[in-house]
């Protein structure tokens, strides 16, 4: 069904879209400035369906943070997480006490450990060779999402070393995939204000580039919401989408929403308590979903945005959504009000409750488990309003195709 636009400057892209073709920047940047919220997301809903049909992916898994530690404490202002090492809160997890953590999967049907933490100024690639190494031995069914380039290129200055020797030891350790965190905004400018001192542009995209030669696909996000302009999407996105036309190793673009709480950023903008606008997080998933013509799956970052606004994300391009996580500390110290996870049931009954067909998948998108409509799952336990709501009624007016 074609598209009903509200802006007519949308008519020129949704003939590119209904044809395939491939988006400009300039599109990309008309996509940010229109008003025309709905229809976005009908074009953005298009160019999803004919990649992922109904089906909608998630996975089952939890986060792991050895460290909040970091050398860039002070200096990554957008970061809530970080401590230096006196600080109050501080912690260094042991090898055991990581162990310890991971036997939480045991009790779930946990498929991967996405583990990321701060730039420790002693944690040695030792380390986390071994902390890999031990939880492919105790789980060696689970997947490891491990380490963001600006902790391997962190490793790399700490070993004297080059980036690709650090992800050879990592990958023969068990090392699967590599998470996309630390890509913020390329921009040099918003990087001098927001992270100045962390690794540049080029140097992420190049532990990208080495990571998918040598065989470890990964994922890549933006951070949006805080002091870029549309202009910076713009050329973030262009420039994920030129290394994934060379290397096709992204998985999925995760567009993170900036939050305000708890670090120097929110408080040199006024806007501690506030974080992005639901406008905004949709655009962000949509405009992602089109013009990442090359990237085969846009994930909701639930923990961000709340599990209602990933709900509705589904009808606006998106057909990934963050999994059951267990424990999430990165953004609830930046005050993200969402629950710390979701369980399996919550998570299929979501996407259900959106018209969607839930895929259980692994870390590389196979599909591990599907849901017929009797399945007992659909049943919410009692109490739960997931896949009910407020969202759910957005969603049905979403789609008849204008609230
Ligand atoms: S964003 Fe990452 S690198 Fe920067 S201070 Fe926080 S933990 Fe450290």
């Amino acid at each position: 069904m074609p598209a009903r636009l509200e802006d007519r400057a949308l008519e020129r892209i949704a003939a590119k879209v209904e044809a395939g073709e491939r988006l400009s920047p300039e599109d990309a940047l008309v996509l940010f400035r229109t008003p025309d919220l709905l229809g976005l997301g009908q074009l953005a809903d298009t160019a999803n369906r004919r990649k992922n049909g109904d089906r909608v992916f998630f996975s089952a898994n939890q986060h792991i943070n050895p460290t909040n530690v970091c050398i860039l404490r002070h200096t990554c202002i957008f970061c809530s997480f970080a401590r230096t090492p006196r600080e109050d809160g501080a912690y260094t997890r042991t090898l055991e006490e990581v162990f310890e953590e991971a036997e939480a999967a045991r009790e779930q049907p946990t498929r991967e450990f996405h583990i990321v933490g701060g730039l420790h100024p002693k944690l040695r690639l030792s380390y986390y060779v071994d902390l890999i190494r031990g939880l492919k031995e105790r789980f060696p069914g689970v997947h490891i999402k491990a380490l963001t380039a600006v902790e391997i290129a962190h490793l790399a200055r700490i070993e004297k070393t080059t980036t690709r020797q650090v992800l050879r030891e990592l990958k023969d350790a068990g090392l699967d995939t590599l998470p996309g965190g630390g890509a913020e905004v390329f921009s040099p400018a918003v990087r001098a204000t927001i992270a100045d001192r962390k690794l540049a542009a080029e140097e992420w995209l190049r532990v990208h580039r080495e990571a998918h030669e040598l065989g470890i696909p990964s994922n890549c996000t933006m951070l949006y919401g805080h002091v870029e302009t549309l202009e910076d999407r713009v050329e973030h996105l262009t420039r994920l989408r030129d290394l994934q036309d060379e290397t096709g190793g992204f998985l999925t673009y995760i567009p993170l929403a900036y939050h305000p709480d708890h670090n120097e950023l929110g408080r040199q903008l006024g806007r501690e308590g506030t974080a992005t606008t639901g406008f905004d997080d949709l655009k962000n998933i949509a405009v992602g979903r089109l013009f990442l013509d090359n990237i085969p799956h846009v994930k909701t970052h639930w923990p961000m945005v709340t599990p209602f606004l990933s709900q509705i994300a589904l009808h606006f391009g998106c057909d990934d959504v963050e999994g059951t996580v267990v424990y999430e500390r990165v953004y609830h110290e930046a005050g993200a009000h969402t629950p710390m996870m979701l369980s399996y049931g919550e998570l299929v009954r979501l996407i259900k409750g959106a018209g969607k067909e839930p895929v259980e998948r692994d870390s590389l998108y196979r599909p591990v488990r599907t849901f017929a409509p009797d399945d007992p799952i659909f049943r919410p336990a009692p109490g739960s309003t997931m896949g009910s709501g407020a969202a759910q009624e957005l969603v049905e007016l979403v789609g008849t195709g204008r609230a």
